[in-house]
Formats: C-alpha cells, structure tokens, sequence
C-alpha cells in the first residue's frame, strides 16, 4: 500500500470560495492527505463555449485563498499548457512527480463526478486516482448507482455543508452590486473588485 497520500483538488474556481476551502480541508483530514493540490482549470473541454474569466487571473485567486494553509498548495499545471485541459494527464503528471509513490485523490463536486464518463478516458483516469465526491447533505446516493460498480468502487463520499455557496451565485451577486463578504476570503474579494471581475466596477 502507498504510504503518501496526496489530494489534488480540480476546479474551475471561478471564483475559488469558502465552499471549496471547507471541502479540502475536510478532505485533507479524513483521507489523511499529506497535501491538497489545487489545479485551477486552464481551458475545460466541457467548457468550450464559456467564456470563464482567465485562467491566470482564476489561479491567483486560488493563491491568495489558500496561501495561510500550510498543506494547501497551488499547481498552475493545467493554467500553463496548451490545448484543452484533461484531468487524465493531470493525475499523469502528479503521479510522475512522485515516481508513483503516491496514492491520488482527485477531490471534486459530486455533479461533476457523475459526468465522468463523458471525461477524457475515465478508465485510464480511474485507474490513476480514487475520487472524492464532495456532496451536499440530503444527496441522493442512488445517483450514482448508475456509475458501473468498479467506478463506483473508486469513489469516496465526502458530505460538506460548504456546497451551498456556489461559484455562479458569487458571479451573479458581484453582477448585481450584491454583498459576497463571508463566502469567500477577504484577499479574493478584494481582488474581485480590484480587477472589476463579474461586470461590477
Ligand atoms: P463544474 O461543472 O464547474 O462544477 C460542478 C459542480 O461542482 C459545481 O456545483 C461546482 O461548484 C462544484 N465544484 C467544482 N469543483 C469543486 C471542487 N473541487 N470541490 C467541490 N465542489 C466543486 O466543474 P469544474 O469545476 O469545471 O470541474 C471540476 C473538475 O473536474 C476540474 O478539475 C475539471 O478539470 C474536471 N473535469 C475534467 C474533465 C475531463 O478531463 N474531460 C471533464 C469535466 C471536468 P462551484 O461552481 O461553486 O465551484
């Protein structure tokens, strides 16, 4: 069995909010994670007719939230390459950097992950990882009994009350001139509104 243990926490985080802090720190703890990695999007395959904020203005966001955490670290890897971003050579690379000592948990939304077979090669993907699902309390499990049960088997649950903030509703209040003070860090808000993301000067 592989002693080190490493998270690796996708997302678009756009913006990154006390939701998706709340979930890696949960997970850090349960699964004994030695770090959680986390790789903002760079340009999402399922994403192609967004037009997300930039990926380097996402990942400095990512930076400010997470930089008073001492086993929270930031990867620019899916920022920095070219072409569309696949989670399978994500967990590639990660796997590489640690000469395959390390077992990977790939820490995501549970919507997200009962979309996985729409993913570039989940097989292989599933064959790189465990994912950890992270729900909302009250989820309904037997969504993804439609999973075939070797990916299923790949899957830990991780229930969070965090999930009720959402990235969309942070975007949509910053639109309106509404208040996002309590969902997300100061440092990310401040660079919200500093950067005038969301179409709010
Ligand atoms: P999404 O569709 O934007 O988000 C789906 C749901 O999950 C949203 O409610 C979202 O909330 C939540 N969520 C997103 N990231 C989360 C996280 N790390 N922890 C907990 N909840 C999370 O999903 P996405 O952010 O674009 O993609 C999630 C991950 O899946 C990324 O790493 C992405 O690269 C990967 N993915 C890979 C492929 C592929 O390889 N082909 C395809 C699809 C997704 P918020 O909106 O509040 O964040």
């Amino acid at each position: 069995m592989k002693e080190k243990r490493i998270g690796i926490m996708g997302g678009t985080f756009d913006p990154i909010h006390y939701g998706h802090l709340v979930i890696a720190e949960a997970a850090w703890y349960a699964f004994a994670l030695e770090k959680v990695i986390f790789i903002p999007t760079g340009s999402p395959p399922h994403k192609r007719n967004n037009h997300a904020t930039a990926a380097e203005q996402r990942a400095e966001m990512a930076g400010l939230a997470i930089a008073s955490n001492p086993h929270f670290v930031l990867s620019k890897i899916e920022v920095e390459r070219q072409g569309f971003s696949y989670s399978v050579d994500t967990v590639s690379a990660i796997n590489q950097q640690y000469h395959g000592a390390a077992a990977i948990y790939f820490i995501t939304g549970a919507d997200a992950v009962l979309e996985i077979d729409t993913w570039h090669k989940p097989e292989q993907l599933l064959s790189l990882c465990r994912f950890v699902a992270a729900t909302r309390p009250g989820f309904d499990l037997s969504r993804l009994d439609k999973l075939p049960s070797a990916w299923r088997d790949k899957i830990d649950l991780l229930e969070s009350p965090g999930l009720d903030i959402s990235s969309t509703d942070i975007r949509q209040r910053v639109h309106d001139g509404r208040p996002i003070k309590y969902l997300l860090p100061e440092s990310v808000e401040e660079y919200i509104y500093q950067h005038q993301l969301y179409g709010k000067a």
